[in-house]
């Protein structure tokens, strides 16, 4: 049985990383949607791009080839993990995100990946627009404070220079453009199971959703 599993909520809730040992546990595809929203932005600004000319990003992105292999995201061919974590891709994505056309190329791509085979996805719209009929939605939550800490602390073993300020100013930032947007805004589905992962490991966070799903 081909099954969706969609993974939502706020910036550094820990989706990503709940989602991938998730994935690995029930053998199925992970989907990092964020990372296909990086990823155009980090080729606008690479181009040099007017991160506000929304006629030139939605060509840019009818003109660019994104996809997932073995969990890497490849932009036009190429591995981008890394690149697109950088802060000045963060700060910019979210209005890269709010741009309709823009956001209809990705959800077609996203539609198509779990026609092909099962998948667990993590956005901002999964449960509440992508897949309405997602098999389970799951809203991860945590306060403001850890979801920085924790984003500073995984930056910060990746060797980028950052602060806890800049964090919480891009956090905040994005949530707000997130959920304000007219297009597919971050919100918690009707039906999805909430999850708030403050002050609780990993392990507890992957148990408690584990719990909920049958294969
Ligand atoms: O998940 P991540 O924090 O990497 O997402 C980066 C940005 O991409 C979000 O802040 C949001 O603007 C956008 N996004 C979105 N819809 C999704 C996933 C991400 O708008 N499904």
């Amino acid at each position: 049985r081909k099954i969706v599993i969609a993974v939502d909520g706020p910036a550094g809730a820990g989706k990503s990383t709940v989602a991938k040992i998730i994935a690995n546990k029930l053998g199925i595809n992970y989907i990092d949607t964020g990372a296909m929203y990086r990823a155009i932005t980090y080729k606008a600004l690479e181009k040099g791009i007017d991160i506000n000319d929304n006629d030139r990003l939605i060509n840019l992105c009818k003109s660019t080839e994104i996809d997932f292999q073995d969990e890497n995201i490849y932009l036009d061919g190429k591995i981008v993990n890394e690149e697109i974590r950088q802060l000045q891709v963060s700060s910019n994505v979210s209005r890269v995100a709010q741009i309709k056309e823009v956001r209809e190329i990705m959800v077609y791509l996203q539609r198509k990946m779990a026609d092909r085979y099962s998948v667990i996805m993590d956005g901002r719209d999964i449960g509440s627009y992508v897949f309405p009929n997602a098999d389970y939605k799951f809203f991860l939550t945590a306060s403001v404070q850890e979801r920085a800490n924790r984003r500073y602390m995984e930056l910060k073993n990746k060797g980028y220079d950052v602060t806890i300020e800049d964090i919480i100013k891009d956090i905040e930032t994005r949530d707000k453009i997130d959920s304000e947007r007219e297009f597919a805004p971050l919100v918690k589905a009707k039906d999805a199971i909430e999850v708030n992962t403050s002050n609780k490991s990993i392990d507890e966070v992957v148990h408690e959703i584990l719990n909920c799903i049958k294969m």
